[in-house]
């Protein structure tokens, strides 16, 4: 069933059949959403414009902003039609609530079942699922719906009590885990505590969402290496877009996210809106293809990353994103040129040593913010914090101030005193009074 995927397609298909499916979905929204109804009004589009894959840019990007605005407005079902409503975590501002119907939950579960697939993941598997699955967030019910709707097994573990869930490991014997780079490390860490063995489990694969384990270039990230370490996995990695419904994973060549070209339509743009070439980096801008509750036509996501349109070698010719280098509103500036916190992160996540940690921009002089990271830990030796320096320093291109605190510290700092839904590792107080 699934070779028969679109993105097994050749390119000519694929551009064919998403061409078909946007002028499905415009002709969809502008008759049913109250906002693009009157922006596609005003700009005097009309779905049966919609001829080639060039009529795209022809369309208005949506931003994020507007989402946030007039959230009800982007809606295009009435109460009766609505299965489940999630929402953004409302690390950037306002939280936006997201309305699936039940065809959008199967739409979301086919989804993940092209993204396991992408992943080696058969009937054959079974999944420890460690990730959330109830306060609103989307990912661990898109997991839990296309790990069945494949015909795998898995079972809800959450991210709670990890001697629990070492003794459901030992118990169930999974062969799959699909949770984050963190929980992942920390799990295989106390398996070693303990005195186990990682290798002895049944676990052969796992799947990881949020940080991404892979730089730029593909190779692994500083976790990447850790987890690699620890835990002797194959690794894949998955990146979701909640607004969109939608995911991108890795396939055994692990050379970007696959687009699922049925499902989405991947752009990257420039500070002016502009597409830009194959591999240069830029935001992610999605529409959806098939939603019903909320489609969104050219979404500007805020996640900086780069297109491969090149086919893979698994023999998908959908496109494929690289790993998300960070949000376009955390970009800092640093001796004149542009950086990540992500970078930061993927460097800091690899030092030994480091319990958590808090990066903190302020507003600097033209050329750079100013960076401090704190860093919770029990060694705060002059050597470790030169350590500390170099590895940042050599990984990410940047040279902040670093300062120890206690552990305790700095969770209470990333979650603003247990106000924020989602731990935070960057704060932002370049927009801030005092500066
Ligand atoms: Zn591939």
């Amino acid at each position: 069933m699934l070779k028969k995927a679109l993105e097994f397609k050749s390119k000519s298909t694929i551009e064919r059949e998403q061409v078909r499916l946007l002028r499905e979905m415009v002709c969809y929204a502008s008759k049913n959403s109250p906002f693009y109804k009157n922006v596609l009004r005003k700009t005097k589009i009309k779905y049966s414009d919609i001829k080639s894959m060039q009529s795209l840019a022809t369309l208005p990007l949506t931003k994020k902003e507007q989402l946030q605005k007039y959230n009800n407005s982007f809606y295009c079902v009435d109460k009766r039609e609505i299965a489940d409503i999630v929402a953004t975590t409302g690390t950037t501002g306002e939280p936006v609530f997201i309305v699936l119907t039940k065809h959008d939950l199967q739409r979301l579960a086919l989804n993940e079942v092209y993204s396991f697939s992408c992943a080696g993941a058969t009937a054959n598997d079974i999944f420890h699922l460690a990730v959330t699955v109830d306060n609103l967030f989307m990912a661990g019910i898109a997991y839990y719906l296309g790990i069945i709707e494949l015909g795998a097994g898995v079972y809800r573990a959450g991210m709670h009590n990890i001697k629990r869930q070492i003794l459901l490991l030992q118990k169930l014997k999974p062969t799959g885990i699909m949770t984050v780079p963190s929980f992942l490390l920390q799990l295989g860490k106390e398996i070693m505590e303990g005195g186990g063995n990682p290798l002895s489990l049944s676990v052969k694969k796992a799947l990881l969402v949020g940080d991404s384990i892979r730089d730029q270039d593909f190779r692994l990230s500083g976790i990447g290496e850790l987890l690699q370490k620890t835990w002797p996995l194959d690794l894949y990695s998955t990146f979701g877009n909640s607004e969109a419904a939608i995911s991108y994973c890795e396939c055994k060549f692990k050379h970007g996210g696959h687009e699922h070209s049925d499902l989405i339509i991947t752009e990257i743009i420039d500070e002016n809106g502009n597409v830009v070439p194959d591999g240069a980096m830029g935001e992610l801008v999605l529409t959806t293809l098939q939603t019903r509750g909320m489609p969104l036509l050219r979404y500007c996501t805020g996640d900086i990353t780069f297109k491969i349109t090149k086919p893979c070698a698994c023999g998908r010719n959908s496109s494929r994103i690289g790993p998300i280098m960070g949000r376009k509103a955390h970009m800092l500036k640093y001796r004149g040129t542009k950086v990540y916190p992500k970078a930061i992160e993927n460097a800091i996540a690899s030092i030994d040593g480091v319990y958590n940690y808090v990066i903190e921009a302020f507003t600097g002089d033209d050329l750079s913010d100013k960076v401090v990271i704190k860093v919770g830990s029990k060694k705060r030796s002059e050597s470790f914090k030169r350590l500390l320096s170099a590895q940042i320093a050599a990984r990410a291109r940047v040279v902040p101030i670093l300062k120890f605190a206690s552990i305790g510290e700095v969770y209470s700092l990333q979650s603003d005193n247990g106000k924020n839904r989602k731990p935070k590792t960057f704060i932002d107080h370049r927009n801030a009074t005092t500066k």
